[in-house]
């Protein structure tokens, strides 16, 4: 069979995406092969398409147990023969897998890292011809990456024991230059093709909303999109905990993960979330590496994350099966101090040297700085993620909670001029909210007690809403008329710039000019008010379900979800969301239909298909 053939028959898919056609063939053509594509771009259809056409066995190297009981679970319910070597294995299964391995059952096998140089492994290793090891979240070699694993670092021991050096493939979806370098280096790529895809994910929307009551607003959003699964993420264990008690009271189903319980708990919430009997998971960023769940529809930001990499890779997680999903980042002035008190704090970086510590520091002040002009930009969302990593973006992508909002351009340089007078009449000792009250005149006893009521400009704009106050201080900042310290404390500081703006009135200083959101903002909130109907642009132009369609849909959930817990299996894996929404829009009649929708092949077709074709009969032709 060909790769289209395979693609079809077992994957059920009519063509490949973009530059997975590449690196399969420059593998099929023996080259080691380098694959840096975001998450959901569908990494693993990479080298698995390779190993069912290739001579001998492949090994993929994957960090973890849930990552492999999934892909293997997928292949398994496609019809093709795969197996999982690692630690959840009793001895006598583990044993029984070898030998069937041995016996040449399994073209796919993956396997722990920290399995590779076991004696039983070598010795089956040893003995067989090994045609390709594909190592799967290669970004885990790397010390630079969030996800090291030391375990990783065997890979080349054991490939440096086999006779014949098989195919080395490598895939991962971080793309800083530093984790790239480091997986040529450290898995010893000879030549590899490298193939870096784009990073845009255009299904998903971006936001960033700073609401004054954050529960409130994520609640609202929940309300909304009760019966979707998603993810909320929280700063602290603490914030965790309080958020999913307050929804449990308020009614919604929802379960919770931190590094702070037991790993039994941690594994039943994590399997209610994926085999969807609860749909939302309040986590801290502990949760997520490993999760394949491709249903899931938001992804919700109760505070800033410490920098873009992390809050892309977790955001990320939304809409792996390419449908519309929603990014949300519910932000407040007090994430930037929690973050740099983590950064003050980090027990990650106690065995390195004082010098180098300082450096990383440094570095993580900077990548903090960064996402917090994210949450204060008021141009395209995507395209400021998209410069960070080192992309063009197109300014304008219509698909985020700045594009969508009616903008104005104001002058602000009375309030801008305000603001810097304000900090240095209080010689630069005090944070935002202090400076930003002081100038709207806030009578607390705070402002009281730092007597900043006898400032020059207490009050001076008593007019101007407080919120509009503090997006005024976040243009300055990143205009760079001011700035704010990295530490905990986050003061507001003059810099050279803030001369500019101190000089006399009408002198020939600057105006600053921003763009404010115009006063009624209908579309702000575009991604938590209106609910957007799913992807069927991808298989129908701009179409939308129609109401026999919509419960077409919840029909063959129900049926979906039925099936997956006979079969014990996460109802994705059955089919994805995607493929359900092309067979409403299908609605096929036939096998030949039926298998012309995305993601049926054969062997899902022989086992469901009867199933499926009979639940769209009753509900669309009776
Ligand atoms: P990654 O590892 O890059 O994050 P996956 O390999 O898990 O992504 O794939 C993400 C999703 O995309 C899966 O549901 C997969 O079946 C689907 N997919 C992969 N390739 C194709 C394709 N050519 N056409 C349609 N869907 C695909
Ligand atoms: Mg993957």
């Amino acid at each position: 069979m060909n790769k289209h053939e395979i693609l079809k028959k077992y994957f059920g898919y009519d063509s490949f995406r973009e530059s997975q056609e590449t690196l399969i063939d420059s593998i099929l053509a023996g080259r080691d092969t380098l694959g840096i594509m975001p998450t959901g771009a569908g990494k693993s259809l990479c080298y698995q398409i390779p190993a069912l056409m290739m001579e001998g066995i492949s090994l993929v190297v994957s960090p973890l147990i849930s990552l492999m009981k999934d892909q293997v679970g997928s292949l398994n319910q496609a019809g093709i023969h795969a197996a999982y070597l690692n630690s959840s294995l009793t001895a006598a299964q583990y044993y029984k897998a070898l030998s069937l391995a041995r016996e040449g059952r399994y073209p796919i096998i993956y396997v722990a890292p920290e399995r590779l140089v076991t004696d039983a492994f070598l010795d089956f290793a040893l003995h067989v011809k090994i045609a390709m090891v594909a190592v799967d979240e290669a970004h885990c070699v790397s010390q630079w990456g969030q996800d090291f694993r030391p375990s990783y670092l065997k890979i080349m021991d054991f490939i440096d024991r086999l006779p014949n050096r098989p195919i080395i493939s490598a895939f991962t979806a971080t793309a800083t230059q530093e984790v790239r370098e480091d997986i040529i280096d450290i898995l010893q790529l000879r030549e590899p093709l490298v193939v870096t895809t784009g990073f845009n994910r255009g299904n998903l929307y971006f936001g960033v909303m700073a609401p004054k009551d954050r529960y409130q607003a994520v609640k609202n959003y929940l309300e909304l999109h009760k019966s979707e699964s998603g993810i909320l993420y929280c700063l602290t264990r603490k914030t965790v905990e309080e958020v999913c008690s307050r929804l449990i009271q308020d009614g919604f189903s929802v379960t919770r993960y931190h590094a702070g319980l037991g790993d039994e708990e941690r594994r039943r919430n994590q399997d209610d979330f994926i085999y969807d009997r609860v749909p939302i998971i309040v986590a801290t960023n502990a949760f997520g590496m490993g999760i394949d769940k491709s249903n899931v529809r938001f992804v919700l930001h109760f505070g800033m994350p410490k920098n873009l990499e992390a809050y892309y890779q977790e955001a990320g997680r939304a809409g792996r099966d390419g449908e519309p999903a929603e990014c949300i980042l519910y932000y407040s002035g007090q994430d930037v101090i929690t973050n740099q008190f983590f950064i003050d704090h980090n027990s990650d970086n106690q065995e390195l040297d004082e010098l180098t510590r300082a450096i990383v520091q440094e570095r993580d002040r900077e990548r903090l700085k960064k996402m917090t002009f994210y949450c204060f930009t008021n141009d395209c969302l995507r395209d400021y993620i998209l410069r960070y990593f080192g992309e063009y973006g197109a300014g304008y992508c219509g698909n985020c909670s700045n594009c969508l909002t009616q903008f104005e351009t104001v002058d602000v340089t009375e309030s801008a001029r305000a603001l810097a007078g304000c900090v240095k009449a209080s010689r630069q000792r005090y944070g935002t909210t202090v400076i930003v009250d002081t100038v709207h005149g806030a009578n607390t006893a705070k402002i009281r007690s730092y007597r900043m009521d006898e400032n020059p400009y207490y009050g001076r704009l008593a007019k101007t809403p407080v919120h509009r106050l503090r997006k005024v201080l976040n243009e300055l900042q990143m205009k760079g008329y001011l700035t704010v310290t990295n530490d905990e404390y986050a003061i507001v500081k003059l810099t050279e710039k803030s001369a500019e703006l101190l000089g006399p009135e009408g002198e020939n200083g600057p105006q600053i000019l921003m763009k404010l959101a115009k006063e009624k903002e209908p579309a702000t909130a575009a991604g938590s008010s209106k609910k957007k109907r799913r992807g069927i642009a991808a298989f129908a132009g701009n179409g939308e379900f129609t109401e026999k369609e919509e419960s077409l849909f919840e029909k063959l959930r129900a049926l979906r979800a039925e099936i997956a817990r006979e079969a014990q299996i996460p109802p994705y894996i059955v089919f994805s969301d995607k493929t359900l929404t092309h067979m409403c829009l299908v609605k096929p009649k036939t096998k030949a239909e039926l298998l012309s929708v995305s993601g049926v092949g054969e062997f899902k077709y022989e086992k469901y298909g009867e199933q499926f074709l009979r639940c769209i009969a009753e509900n669309m032709f009776t």
